[in-house]
């Protein structure tokens, strides 16, 4: 399932999205990332999965849309270093950053 951790505002959606069907909870994201957004822990969304899956820290998803602004992701010509680390595809932004980064 895809889970969205991030906000919505009048500016456009800021979240950072995780497939967690995609993610095994390698944790390369977690050390690529400059400010320390990801954990790996317990799923959230799913109770009953035992393996530990990436999320966005709790105290981060209020604030998301500025700490991943030094990283300006979107769909452009250099991605996140989150993005480019994950091996599986599972971990991507929302409409908002795309649309304000991607070129
Ligand atoms: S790098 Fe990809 S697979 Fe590994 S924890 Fe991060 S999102 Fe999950
Ligand atoms: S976009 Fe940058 S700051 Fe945001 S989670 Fe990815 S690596 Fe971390």
């Amino acid at each position: 399932m895809l889970a969205n951790y991030g906000f919505q505002d009048g500016s456009g959606d800021w979240f950072l999205v995780i497939d967690t069907d995609k993610c095994d909870g390698c944790g390369k994201c977690t050390e690529a990332c400059p400010v320390n957004v990801l954990e790996v822990g317990p799923d959230e969304y799913d109770p009953f999965r035992e393996e530990p899956v990436v999320k966005v820290r709790e105290e981060e998803r209020k604030k998301i849309r500025y700490s991943c602004a030094s990283c300006r992701p979107g769909y452009g010509e250099k991605p996140a270093p989150c993005v480019i680390t994950c091996e599986t595809g599972a971990i991507f932004h929302s409409e908002g950053w795309k649309l304000l980064y991607g070129k």
